[in-house]
């Protein structure tokens, strides 16, 4: 009987798995066609300085909202695009849509505003990486100081020396390079430091981390004084409260994400943001 049971629950799993195939199989499908079809756009987090409380930048963040009005979140989408190739052509359209929405920011007289943009490592290891990233620039005639470039840390240390080269050429054009959720991956310290980036984006999870009455925080505190020794700035990603700012701010930490600062926003919203949050006081926390 238990090895009848145990065939059931086989046949239940081989099912449960070709189900999830087909669900991946079909959300690819309809991928394709949302991205022909415009309903992928871009959502807009501003990043703020926790000393003076200014806006500084915006990441860009993808959304799909299907044509019944469903929001399907990059998590699910992002790693099936990734793995069929079609990243490349998606992450192309983020970076020009990026770049035009920053080159408007600075027409709007925010040019010392920072867009910064995820890059996903297939997109970046494309041969015609470099090419496209000059043209999205170019085309859309936004300063390259204006624009940085996310790259997740398990991402930038797996691919080596070659990631180091390319880093320098990105950074040759004028663009900044952060790592995105630093503190997940094993960074080696001398790779750190050879490949010359502006940012580290400490991981949310270590934000997350920080509670009230001064408890957690220790990776985030490791972490700030990495980049303290190294040189380099630090921005805490997913902060929700003014607590977890404060204690960020005295590891450190100069720069801030969150929904204690803001939610992401569709364009015409954050355009209206930062008109708001730019003129004198700066972003005051709260969404
Ligand atoms: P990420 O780059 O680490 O982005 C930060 C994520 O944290 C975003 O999730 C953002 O909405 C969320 N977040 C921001 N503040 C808070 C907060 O206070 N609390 C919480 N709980 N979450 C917060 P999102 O937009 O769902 O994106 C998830 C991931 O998808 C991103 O993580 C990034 O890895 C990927 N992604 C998003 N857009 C793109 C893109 O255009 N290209 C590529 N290659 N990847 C993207
Ligand atoms: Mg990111
Ligand atoms: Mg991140
Ligand atoms: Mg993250």
């Amino acid at each position: 009987r238990a090895k009848q049971a145990e065939r059931g629950s086989v046949a239940r799993y081989n099912r449960g798995v070709s189900e999830e195939i087909r669900g991946r199989v079909n959300l690819l499908h309809n991928l394709r066609g949302a991205f022909g079809a415009n309903e992928l756009f871009l959502v807009f987090q501003p990043q703020i300085d926790l000393a003076t409380g200014r806006c500084v930048g915006a990441e860009a963040l993808l959304r799909w909202r299907t044509g019944d009005g469903a929001m399907i979140p990059p998590d699910r989408f992002i790693p099936l695009a990734e793995r069929s190739g079609l990243i490349v052509s998606i992450g192309e359209w983020v970076l020009r849509r990026a770049c035009e929405e920053a080159a408007r920011m600075a027409r709007a007289g925010h040019a010392s505003v920072r867009m910064a943009v995820n890059v996903s490592v297939i997109q970046f290891r494309d041969p015609h990486f470099l090419g496209r990233l000059r043209a999205a620039i170019e085309d859309s005639g936004v300063s390259p100081r204006q624009i940085e470039l996310e790259i997740t840390e398990s991402v930038a240390m797996g691919e080596g020396d070659r990631m180091i080269e390319l880093f320098g050429r990105v950074k040759a054009m004028g663009l900044d390079i952060a790592i995105d959720d630093f503190g997940t991956g094993f960074s080696s310290l001398s790779q750190l430091q050879r490949m010359n980036v502006d940012r580290l984006k400490i991981d949310r999870a270590f934000i997350n981390d920080i509670g009230g009455a001064g408890k957690g925080g220790d990776i985030a505190g490791l972490v700030c004084g990495l980049g303290d020794r190294l040189g380099i700035e630090l921005i805490a990603e997913g902060i929700e409260q003014a607590e977890q700012a404060g204690r960020l701010q005295a590891m450190g930490c100069q720069l801030g994400q969150g929904y204690h600062f803001a939610r992401p926003m569709p364009a015409e919203d954050w355009r209206a943001w930062l008109a708001a949050h730019s003129s004198g006081s700066g972003a005051q926390g709260g969404c």
